[in-house]
């Protein structure tokens, strides 16, 4: 995780929250109040009716008296339409192309979101990645952002005009459009706050929050007020779907306040916050799962150096990403096994490459098993408290769930089991920490 993103206007990098109003007291005769960025998902703005009602919503931001700039996806199902069609019309050798097709619907929301706006008396304009411009780098289809002009934004939202973002895409080194991965305008909305220097980024979704689980196989699960940086960047790598992973590590780096809530109600949201300014005591925040794990063993490789650097060298050489490693103690100093969890998709690719060495590498057999589920647990509660994984291991044991693989972080505890398990875990695992009551 590199954090070379860079914040490019001078004016506003050294700026801080407060200093903007004491800089700006007045526009159009107004206090202002704030500087916001909005950011709305698929949902928000799945038809034309969303997109005047996101409107109503960018516009009491304004009518309140703040600076606001707005990035926005595509009508959810586009964005899956396009990769379809982008990759239906024949195997994809450049991907420069696919992110010229898959950047497009954010094109359409942004313009209709700005005639939505003009026609309700708000100024308003649309930027695309490369007019604003939010440079990445040439990692076609899943490119990082490496910074972001926002000289031209800054002075239109002095000027009181709203900025709306194409989120999802930028521009490379050569100029060619890039788009950051799925999920990826949550990133371009943390990134365009971290450069605005935003007061707040709200992140607007179909769910209202941060649950302690997926309320749809955990009907008890419950809406968090707060969460940490680190517990939320756990939540979104364990496989919680609210926020894109990059997009919270960035808003951990860039102390961005961010707060995640839903376009369709007025409840409020979830906090996400530094540990630093969290009032409560460490607790067990949630409980995350993935269900497109697989898991591949290598039997029997020769015990010595450099075995481990070859096998993972090669996955990481075709992009492999691979997420849990367990390597079995030698008993008899010859022979071990290594054991490793990646995205059910990559399987076989992995196992293809783990074939071509398998001379090189010595091993006996290779097992791969394509139904796997991680679940974890995540709190800073592990901090300080022990017995955490002892509670989590045995409820799952009276449950009869095998545990394949285990890994811990400070905060998190995850186990790989067989996906059948998925619900029954998370259920057990939310009951016995007893989520449901705060
Ligand atoms: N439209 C893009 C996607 O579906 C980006 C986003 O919605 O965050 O992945
Ligand atoms: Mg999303």
């Amino acid at each position: 995780e590199g954090s070379s993103f860079e914040i490019m206007t001078a004016a506003c990098s050294s700026a801080g929250r407060l200093e903007l109003k004491q800089q700006r007291p007045a526009q159009n005769n107004r206090l202002i109040m704030a500087r916001i960025v909005q950011k709305f998902g698929g949902t928000s703005v799945a038809d034309l009716d969303r997109i005047r009602a996101v409107a109503q919503r960018v516009k009491a931001e304004v009518d309140a008296g703040n600076q606001v700039a707005v990035v926005v996806s595509a009508m959810s199902g586009t964005t899956n339409q396009l990769v379809e069609w982008a990759t239906d019309i024949g195997p994809v050798h450049d991907a420069r192309e696919y992110d010229v097709i898959v950047a497009t619907g954010e094109q359409v929301t942004v313009g209709l979101l700005a005639i939505a706006l003009q026609n309700i008396g708000v100024d308003a304009r649309s930027w695309l990645g490369w007019q604003i411009a939010l440079q990445t780098d040439d990692i076609h289809s899943s490119a990082r952002i490496k910074g972001i002009d926002v000289a031209q934004i800054e002075d239109r939202l002095m000027q009181g005009q709203v900025a709306i973002v194409a989120g999802f895409q930028g521009i490379s080194p050569e100029g060619r459009v890039t788009t950051l991965g799925r999920g990826g305008s949550d990133t371009s909305a943390v990134a365009l706050a971290a450069a605005l220097n935003a007061d707040r980024c709200d992140i607007y979704t179909d769910v209202d929050g941060v649950y302690t689980t997926d309320p749809r196989i955990m009907p008890k699960a419950r809406k968090l007020d707060q969460i940490t940086f680190e517990e939320m960047l756990e939540m979104a790598s364990a496989g919680a779907k609210v926020l894109q992973t990059r997009s919270v590590a960035m808003a951990m780096r860039h102390k961005v306040h961010l707060q995640v809530l839903s376009s369709f109600s007025d409840e409020p949201g979830t906090l996400v916050i530094d540990e630093d300014d969290v009032m409560e005591e460490q607790k067990i925040s949630g409980i995350a799962y993935s269900r497109d794990e697989a898991k591949v063993t290598l039997v029997s490789l020769p015990d010595q150096p450099g075995i481990a650097a070859t096998v993972f060298g090669t996955l990481a050489e075709y992009h492999i990403n691979v997420d849990m490693i367990v390597q079995s103690a030698s008993a008899d100093k010859q022979n071990t096994d290594i054991t490793f969890s990646l995205g059910a998709l990559d399987l076989d690719k992995a196992v293809d490459c783990l074939e071509a060495i398998k001379n090189k590498l010595g091993y006996q057999a290779l097992v791969a098993d394509p139904d796997m589920a991680k679940v974890s647990v995540i709190g800073t509660a592990m901090r300080s408290q022990p017995g955490i994984a002892r509670t989590m291991f045995s409820v799952l044991a009276e449950k009869g769930i095998n545990l394949h693989v285990i890994s811990t972080s400070e905060i998190k505890i995850s186990v790989l089991i067989d996906s059948d398990y998925t619900e029954l875990a998370v259920r057990s695992l939310h009951d016995v920490f007893g989520l449901e009551t705060a």
